[in-house]
């Protein structure tokens, strides 16, 4: 247990400065007027060893609203490229964030803290450096409540409010975010050096992703090739962890990759009201490139990116063979976390013909995705009137749960109440609270904050899809 600190006593050193000069460049927070605190995540800051009560909001809002720097702070913007939509950008970058620095974390290993919000940089191209109070409200509820679902994650320890104004479709306010993780290196940072033709820059990054978050790696005969697998492995198992939850990241270009297997930058993400495969949470997403089901073939898409950019690396048919570990992982991974949320851990079941047609009985009544896991919940405690209601009472249904009941044992409903969540954050939840927070009102963040911590617990009220988004799949837009 490390002792917690002040916010004033966090000594931030600068790690990313290790890497070669051409990744990033110096920048300075520019200051947001009048901040002042909005939300503040006590789970983060325990990531972090900082003590709540020595971070008052004023200290907050001077230290994150850009006002002040943490002791050691040597803030920079980091440049990137990337595949977006299936098209190469070749300059992309740290547009409207700012690396702080980075600190020891409770758990022994080092996070970063970066700015979000922070103003222009040299990477901001046309845009303002700024990000919107809604954007930055979705972003932290959605880090947090992934994270406490056990999904890997960027964490988001505070947001700072501001009188800033931003030009959107309309003027808005603008807020800034403190986010955390390990690193924040993407997909986009290997392409930037493979597609620049700089080898022995894109080596110098590699080692330095391996010496600080792969280190083991370094046994192998090839650690490039190793950290590859692992990078694919875990890519893997964070897009089961999605598609077993219904959530549907939105906008994934390899710029939004995490180098780690975290979820990374919250844009138009959604989770699934009704069970339609085919949902796509981004507005701006017409043809569906990152559609719900698309998602674990996208993701693999996204790791032969990177493989193209290893390829000075590690020879072309290591990096197949590496690539084609995703399915299978996938596979495995999926099925394991879908079958506990049904209620079964029998390993030698594979019971894929049992979750395939329980997900098409869903997509053909139009049921609630996360809904439907609560009801049959109910029903396996003995009461079938909500999987009644949500899925009817046809044959293929009774069928179904009389397959279903030979196939769970006495842990079944305990299971379920451990791996069915009895909150997501569907988008009218988040909504609600942006819209009073906007009023400048945060007490309902703060309560949603508080629900989405603990999904699982018992006695939580259940956030069903009953309420404004009247069950059906929204789409948003990606201005934020
Ligand atoms: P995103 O779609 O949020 O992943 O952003 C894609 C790129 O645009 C990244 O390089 C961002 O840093 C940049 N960007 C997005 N919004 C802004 C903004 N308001 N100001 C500057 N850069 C931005
Ligand atoms: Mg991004």
């Amino acid at each position: 247990m490390m002792n917690r600190a002040g916010l004033d006593q966090l000594q931030l050193g600068n790690r990313f400065g290790q890497l070669p000069e051409a990744l990033y460049s110096p920048v300075t927070p520019q200051p947001l007027k009048n901040p002042f605190l909005v939300a503040f995540s006590t789970d983060a800051a325990a990531l972090i060893g900082l003590d709540p009560c020595q971070a008052s909001a004023q200290q907050l809002s001077e230290y994150f609203g850009g006002h002040r720097l943490l002791p050691g702070s040597e803030p920079l913007a980091s440049v990137y490229s990337g595949h977006q939509f299936g098209g190469y950008t070749a300059q992309l970058g740290d547009g409207r964030a700012a690396l702080l620095g980075d600190l020891p974390g409770a758990d022994g290993q080092r996070w970063e803290l970066q700015l979000k919000g922070s103003g222009k940089t040299p990477f901001s191209r046309h845009a303002d450096g700024r990000a919107a109070l809604r954007s930055v409200i979705r972003e932290y509820l959605a880090s947090e409540a992934l994270a406490a679902l056990g999904v890997p994650t960027t964490r988001a320890l505070c947001i700072i409010g501001s009188e800033t104004q931003i030009y959107r479709e309309s003027i808005e306010f603008a807020a800034s975010m403190v986010r955390l993780s390990p690193s924040h290196i993407r997909f986009g940072h290997f392409e930037y050096f493979y597609y620049t033709r700089q080898p022995e820059q894109l080596k110098q990054l590699a080692d330095f992703v391996i010496e600080h978050h792969y280190p083991h790696c370094y046994v192998s005969e090839n650690p490039y090739l190793a950290l590859y697998s692992e990078v694919v492995e875990r890519t893997a198992k964070l897009i089961a962890r999605w598609q077993v939850l219904g959530f549907c990241h939105g906008v994934m270009n390899t710029d939004n990759m995490s180098i780690l297997g975290l979820t990374l930058d919250y844009g138009p993400f959604g989770f699934l009201n009704e069970y339609q495969p085919a949902y796509i949470c981004n507005r701006s997403d017409e043809h569906g490139r990152y559609a719900y089901q698309q998602q674990p073939s996208v993701a693999m898409w996204n790791c032969v990116c990177l493989a193209q950019s290893l390829s000075g690396l590690v020879k072309k048919t290591d990096l197949e063979r590496a690539l084609n570990r995703f399915e299978p992982v996938y596979a495995v991974a999926y099925t394991e976390q879908m079958k506990l949320r049904l209620g079964m851990d029998d390993k030698t079941l594979q019971d894929g013909d049992l979750i395939e047609t329980f997900l098409q009985l869903l997509q053909q009544t139009k049921a609630d995705y996360n809904d439907a896991f609560l009801a049959l919940q109910q029903w396996v405690i003995g009461d079938p009137e909500p999987i009644t209601t949500l899925l009817g009472e046809s044959e293929p249904v009774a069928d179904w749960l009389q397959r279903y009941r030979t196939r769970i044992g006495a842990n079944a409903a305990e299971l379920m109440s451990q791996y069915n969540p009895r909150i997501v954050l569907r988008s009218y939840l988040a909504q609600q609270v942006i819209e009073r927070a906007e009023q400048g009102d945060f007490n309902d963040l703060a309560q949603l904050h508080a629900a989405l911590r603990e999904p699982y617990k018992a006695h939580l009220e259940i956030y069903s899809q009953g309420s404004s988004d009247s069950g059906k799949n929204v789409s948003l837009s990606c201005s934020s």
